[in-house]
């Protein structure tokens, strides 16, 4: 299963604000964008006019970058979401958060979405009862997320350290924070991403 193994707060620097990829050190000052804000190379602080087509660019690295999904598979989300009836960057942004590794990193059960993956892919999840090993698994509206191995210290502690954490309004969590329920997914005002879904289906559209 291919994921991006680069420099990972290189991204934040290169979207110009902070993506939230690593957990702990996000919240902390030791974060690399508090540190350095410019875009990352040897011309990243050279002020550069940006086209309409840069700006659609920026969006859609944007959007895949805090996602942690790769560019064939954020292909096939759109097509999926330009299927659907609908505002197709809002539809894209809710298929994009109905993964199962966003869930579980929404549900506060990991520290960012990559930890969360990595818990997926090691099975401490079940979805209605089954255990599921796929982080791209799309989950829907009522759909229970249980926490299979609640000895598990990672999580324990992820829980803790998200319990002060507003939980999305489109879920609930139960059972000591270690399951959610998916009440609906989620509305556009209910994601909180600033991204301008509009510039990505622009650029998709050419
Ligand atoms: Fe981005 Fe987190 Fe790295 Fe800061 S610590 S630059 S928010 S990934």
């Amino acid at each position: 299963m291919a994921r991006y193994t680069g420099a990972v707060c290189r991204q934040c620097r290169r979207e110009g604000e902070k993506l939230f990829l690593k957990g702990d050190k996000c919240y902390s000052d030791k974060c690399a964008f508090i540190k350095r804000n410019s875009a990352p190379g040897q011309h990243g602080q050279a002020r550069k006019k940006t086209s309409e087509y840069g700006l659609q660019l920026r969006a859609k690295q944007k959007a895949k970058r805090y996602y942690g999904v790769l560019e064939s598979q954020f292909a096939k989300y759109y097509e999926m979401a330009e299927r659907k009836t609908g505002k197709t960057g809002e539809i894209l942004l809710r298929i994009l958060e109905s993964r199962l590794d966003n869930v579980v990193y929404r549900a506060g059960f990991g520290m960012s979405r990559a930890e969360a993956r990595q818990l997926v892919l090691h099975r401490h999840f079940t979805v209605n009862g089954q255990v599921v090993n796929i982080p791209s698994c799309l989950v829907k509206a009522g759909d229970k997320i249980e926490v299979r191995t609640r000895d598990c210290d990672k999580i324990k502690e992820s829980i803790e350290k998200n319990s002060g954490r507003p939980t999305p309004v489109w879920m609930s969590r139960g059972d000591e924070g270690f399951s959610c329920v998916i009440d609906h997914l989620p509305e556009r005002s209910e994601i909180d991403f600033n991204v301008e879904e509009h510039l990505i289906v622009e650029l998709y559209s050419k």
